[in-house]
């Protein structure tokens, strides 16, 4: 971690600001890191900055983890891979390590690749990746399809649950609730500028994308307030050192090629139109939800949890009942807490017991 420069410091707290300003940061990392360096302590005082929807762990719905679950216990022969936080988050029965521990075979996995490679190896066994998280992790899985195709693996299949942050962001900014974005830095080295401007112009809010230093999340602050002040509504890309204005085109591209924009579900925000990304027809071989005739239904949310309020940024963390009584990252009850990206872990760990 670098320094944070005390006149940075300085500036952001003594900052004059003429009314009171809710922004939202929109990534899980950035949320971990404004809790992990204090950042909220320095805002000036009418500055509220809410925590959104970017934990992909956080955001994916129960009956994605209904549909592991019965991938792993009902199908013969068949191996379900994906991300360890995953693995901890409640569906409307059991957990994906609750279905591990009754036999089911789950396996946790770092990356995609995994996955195409245990397909090589095992070629008796359906191998399932479970496709989770926004367009930083979607590629991979895109690259996982054609890959499959290449080395002619039919035993791989891609359960996709894929998401898309623009759209969501749409969404909230048509609330009318907040003031600004501050974006994610993965996910627009990807997709750059333009979805931003877009969103910025159609609903009067800036967005300024924020690299992950306590240093540019403060930069990024400054310009979010400023922007909001002067009521610019445009788009500024405040982590230039990895983030092109048109994005990642080649991963664009294989977005494209591979996926097709459909209607999907995210906890608490419910059906976002487009938001979510269905294999093309073209692929359809490699795609789990055909393979094996899932239906992708709506499941109750956990009882008592408000993950779904935390993630529209209408309430913080820990004005949910359960945080810290229940609630804790040993023993969590939402997906906010498991995730290591999630509000209230971050909350949690790091002094979120404490008002901005
Ligand atoms: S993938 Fe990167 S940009 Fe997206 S939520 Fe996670 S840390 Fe943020
Ligand atoms: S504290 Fe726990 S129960 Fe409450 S919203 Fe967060 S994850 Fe859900």
């Amino acid at each position: 971690m670098r320094a944070i420069p005390l006149k940075l410091i300085e500036d952001l707290r003594n900052l004059n600001v003429s009314r009171p300003l809710r922004f939202m940061e929109v990534c899980g990392t950035h949320t971990v890191n404004i809790c992990r360096f204090g950042l909220r302590s320095i805002f000036p005082k009418n500055v509220e900055l809410r925590s959104g929807p970017g934990c992909p762990v956080c955001v994916t719905p129960a009956s994605a983890i209904k549909i592991g679950v019965d991938l792993a216990l009902s199908f013969e022969k068949t191996i379900v891979l994906t991300y360890g936080d995953m693995m901890k988050v409640p569906g409307p029965t059991m957990t994906l390590a609750d279905a591990k521990a009754r036999g089911g075979r789950i396996l946790s996995v770092y990356s995609v690749v995994e996955a195409i490679d245990l397909a090589e190896k095992e070629r008796d066994f359906k191998i399932v990746f479970l496709g989770v998280g926004f367009e930083t992790t979607a590629p991979s899985s895109a690259w996982a399809i054609k890959e499959a195709k290449r080395r002619n693996l039919k035993n791989f299949f891609l359960a996709s649950f894929h998401k898309l942050i623009p759209p969501a962001l749409e969404i909230l900014a048509s609330e009318r609730t907040l003031d600004g974005f501050l974006c994610p830095g993965h996910v627009s080295t990807i997709i750059g500028l333009k979805p931003y401007e877009e969103i910025s112009k159609r609903h009067k809010i800036p967005c300024v994308i924020s690299g992950f230093e306590a240093e540019d999340i403060i930069i990024a602050m400054l310009k979010l307030i400023e922007m909001a002040e002067k009521k610019e509504y445009m788009a500024f890309n405040a982590y230039k050192r990895a983030v092109k204005e048109k994005g990642n085109i080649k991963a664009q591209e294989l977005l494209k090629e591979v996926f097709e924009e459909e209607d999907t579900e995210w906890r608490g925000l419910g059906i976002i139109p487009k938001s979510g990304l269905k294999i093309k027809e073209e692929f359809s071989d490699f795609d789990a939800k055909i393979a094996f005739k899932i239906k992708d239904e709506s499941v109750k949310d956990i009882p008592g949890c408000k993950c779904g309020e935390v993630l529209k940024g209408q309430i913080y963390p820990y004005e949910c009942p359960l945080f810290g009584n229940s609630c804790t990252p040993e023993q969590p009850v939402g997906p906010c807490m498991i995730s290591s990206e999630g509000s209230c872990a971050a909350y949690y760990r790091y002094g979120g017991l404490i008002e901005p």
